[in-house]
């Protein structure tokens, strides 16, 4: 019974993710002073089996990204198609970081959240960012003068780079090559199944995660900020379900709720992680095992748009901007708007998915356009919850562009695609296990 041994794992880690999210925000309610509930659970217990958690994931990243894309490279075998996938996919993932933003920025100066906005309700909390690469060194950046600090940084853009060229270089050896490629095959199974195991203890994480953040964070700071958090939670929903839905339908010609429904473990991870690089292993394996992506186009996709393609972020940059200018009363005017657009593009090239990076590009839109960038202290308080929510925004993004991009490959099965048993959960089998069941 593979098919509700996957919605079991699904639901089991949905149901773990409310109860952390109560858990958690019980906590603040009732034990909020209480040093021992604090020391011990919130900051113990919670905080140990989340980092854990998050460790495990991240630990997968880079040497799966690496093996998932020399065998995805020798997949396609051949540089022209390469080079054609990379420019549909890059294109693809500006196209719909453009749209998403455009989204936001209208539906926030129909709402116009902010206006009238009391600013002694925050008290000031002044913001100083932290200093952003400028887009020269992004380029120059993009090969890495040492492929082993590279890898050692994880820093996924220079990996992808060298990757590619050592792929493909083993491309243009032959035969000789072969052996190394098959490895790289193999090694990509064993990371493979090394996701399964670790997605076997997600529940437990996904809750720790979960906890802990509502722990601390609490609710009811969203109460001030209710217009402003409810025009990105608004936009993110309407990008997801809609924007990109609408794209799949029409590009991708596949059904988007069959997708939406598989990409539902890869959003909940998105969402307690806070970060589309941590969740890379889970979107890789939902994308190829439970969408039936051919390899060759999801090792080289996904990674690619977890570094480069973040439509949920431009959207809360898109509803800060006119928040904040509503807030300080300061004209953008069509002008400073499409400034904002482009910015948001080209800073969720250069940033990196992991946590938080949001309020250092908004820093960055900011002062290409002349607002105040202490104005970003005002939405710092709701910042990491939206920040869950526009992960999974992301990460859809991300796995939606790579099966649109499939589909226009002809790499997509969609055998695999429209079964709904595909690429259940119970691969897991421990040789003791295995032996035991003969
Ligand atoms: N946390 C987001 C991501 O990893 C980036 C951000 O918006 O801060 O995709």
């Amino acid at each position: 019974m593979p098919h509700s041994a996957n919605n079991n794992m699904t639901t089991k880690i949905l149901i773990w993710m409310v109860a952390g999210l109560i858990v958690g925000s019980l906590i603040n309610i009732l034990a909020g002073e209480s040093g021992f509930v604090q020391d011990y659970l919130v900051d113990g217990l919670f905080h140990v089996v989340g980092a854990l958690f998050i460790n495990a994931l991240k630990m997968l990243v880079v040497p799966l990204v690496t093996f998932s894309l020399i065998s995805g490279v020798c997949g396609i075998g051949d540089i022209g198609t390469l080079g054609r996938v990379g420019v549909r996919a890059f294109g693809l993932f500006m196209l719909t970081t453009a749209l998403a933003i455009t989204l936001a920025i209208t539906v926030a100066v129909v709402v116009a959240p902010g206006e009238g906005f009391d600013m002694r309700m925050m008290g000031h909390a002044g913001f100083t960012p932290p200093p952003a690469p400028p887009l020269s060194q992004v380029i120059i950046d993009l090969i890495p003068t040492n492929p082993v600090a590279a890898y050692a940084n994880g820093n996924m853009l220079q990996i992808i780079f060298f990757t590619i060229l050592f792929a493909i270089c083993l491309l243009m050896i032959g035969e000789r090559g072969r052996s190394i490629s098959e490895g790289a095959e193999k090694m990509n199974d064993v990371m493979m199944e090394v996701v399964n195991l670790v997605m076997h203890v997600a529940p437990v994480g996904v809750f720790a995660l979960m906890a802990k953040t509502f722990a601390q964070q609490g609710l009811g700071l969203i109460l001030p900020m209710i217009s402003y958090f409810g025009v990105v939670a608004l936009v993110l929903l309407l990008h997801m379900t809609g924007t990109l839905m609408l794209l799949l339908k029409l590009l991708g010609r596949v059904s988007p709720l069959m997708f939406l429904r598989k990409m539902r473990t890869v959003q909940v991870f998105a969402f307690s992680t806070s970060s589309s690089n941590a969740t890379i292993p889970v979107t890789l394996r939902a994308v190829e095992k439970r969408l039936g992506v051919d390899n060759s186009t999801a090792s080289f996709v996904v990674p690619f748009g977890a570094t480069i393609n973040m439509d949920g972020t431009a959207i809360m940059q898109g509803v800060a901007t006119v928040f904040i200018a509503n807030v300080y009363g300061i004209e953008l005017g069509i002008g400073g708007y499409l400034t904002v657009i482009g910015m948001a593009v080209l800073a969720s090239i250069g940033t990196a998915g992991v946590p938080g990076v949001g309020l250092i590009m908004l820093a960055m839109v900011f002062n290409q356009v002349g607002l105040p960038v202490e104005g970003i202290g005002l939405i710092m308080g709701v910042d990491r919850l939206l920040d869950m929510m526009r992960t999974a925004v992301n990460v859809t993004g991300d796995a939606a562009v790579t099966t649109i991009v499939a589909r226009a490959e002809d790499e997509l099965s969609l055998g695999t695609y429209y079964d709904p048993a595909a690429g259940h959960m119970e691969e897991v089998h421990l040789p003791h296990e295995a032996a035991s069941e003969e």
